[in-house]
C-alpha cells in the first residue's frame, strides 16, 4: 500500500449487454485495481466503447453488476436488492468517473475556461473563483494555460483533447476513462496527448484507456485486456499480453496493429 489509500477500484462482474440478438458484451468480468492503468485493445466492434460506457451507466448492462469501490454503478443496494438510481443520482455518481471521448466533445459555444468550470459550477462543488483557480492549474498541467480564453475551434485537435482531459479532471474523479483519445488526431499530434495521459498515470488515479497505441500501452499500462466479439479473450500484464500473447486472436490482432 502506498502512503495514500488509493481509490477507484473497478469490479466488473459477469456483465452482458445485447443489441437485438447480438452481444456487445458477453459475460465480461474484470477487476481493475485502484490507481492502476489498464489498456483495452480489440478490433472495431469488439465492445470496447460499450464496456467503458457501462462504467458510468451511459449504458445499462442487461446482466451483471459493476462496482467502483463500494458503489454499485447505476444502482443502490437496499434490503439486499438493487434499485436503479434516478437520473440526478446517476449524475452525482458520474462525478467520480471522468470520460474522455474520441472526438473531444468540447462545448463549441464555451471558451476553454468555461468548458472546464462548467461541471464544477453545475454541481456546486466549489465557488467560481475556486473553479477558475483549479482550471488554471489543470491547464498548466496539460501545457495550455495560454489558451484559457480561446474557443475550441481555434485549437488543434491535440490541444482540444488536452483541454478535454483537463475538463475530465476538474471534478477530481477517482477513475478516468479514455475512449480512443488519439484516434481522431493527425499523427503528429498523437504524442502530445499520450504524454499528458502518461503524466496522469503517475497521479495514482485509476485509468482505463481504449487505444491502439501499442508503444504507449507497453510503457504505461499495468494491465492489458484484449477483447473480441464482446468477450475478454486475454488479459494480463502488458508484457504478457503484448509480448507473449497466448490466444491466436490476440496474436493476429497485434500483428496487424504493430
Ligand atoms: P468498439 O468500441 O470495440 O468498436 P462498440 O462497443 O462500439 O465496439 O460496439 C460493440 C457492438 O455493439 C458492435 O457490434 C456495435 O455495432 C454494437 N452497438 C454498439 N452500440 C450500439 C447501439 N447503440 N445500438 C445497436 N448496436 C450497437
Ligand atoms: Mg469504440
Amino acid at each position: 500500500m502506498s502512503r495514500h489509500q488509493k481509490l477507484g477500484h473497478i469490479s466488473i462482474q459477469d456483465v452482458s449487454k445485447k443489441y437485438g440478438s447480438d452481444y456487445a458484451l458477453k459475460e465480461v468480468s474484470l477487476e481493475i485495481p485502484a490507481g492502476s492503468v489498464t489498456v483495452i485493445l480489440g478490433p472495431s466492434g469488439s465492445g470496447k466503447t460499450t464496456l467503458l460506457r457501462t462504467l458510468n451507466h451511459l449504458e445499462r448492462p442487461d446482466k451483471g453488476v459493476i462496482k467502483i469501490d463500494d458503489a454499485f454503478i447505476g444502482y443502490r443496494l437496499k434490503n439486499n436488492a438493487l434499485y436503479e438510481l434516478k437520473d440526478k443520482d446517476v449524475l452525482l455518481q458520474r462525478i467520480h468517473v471522468g470520460y474522455v471521448f474520441q472526438n473531444f466533445n468540447l462545448f463549441p459555444h464555451l471558451t476553454v475556461l468555461q468548458n472546464i468550470i462548467e461541471a464544477p459550477l453545475a454541481h456546486k462543488k466549489m465557488s467560481k473563483s475556486e473553479a477558475i483557480k483549479k482550471a488554471k492549474v489543470l491547464l498548466e498541467s496539460v501545457g495550455l494555460l495560454e489558451k484559457i480564453d480561446a474557443w475550441p475551434q481555434q485549437l488543434s485537435g491535440g490541444q482540444q483533447q488536452r483541454v478535454a482531459i483537463a475538463r475530465a479532471l476538474a471534478l477530481d474523479p477517482k477513475v478516468i476513462l479514455f475512449d480512443e483519445p488519439t484516434s481522431a488526431l493527425d499523427p503528429e499530434l498523437v504524442g502530445e496527448v499520450l504524454s499528458v495521459i502518461q503524466k496522469l498515470a503517475q497521479l495514482g488515479k485509476t485509468m482505463v484507456v481504449v487505444t491502439h497505441e501499442i508503444g504507449f500501452a507497453k510503457e504505461v499500462a499495468d494491465h492489458v485486456v484484449f477483447m473480441d466479439k464482446g468477450e475478454i479473450i486475454e488479459s494480463g500484464t502488458a508484457e504478457q499480453v503484448l509480448n507473449h500473447p497466448t490466444h491466436v486472436r490476440t496474436q493476429s490482432f497485434l500483428s496487424k496493429v504493430i
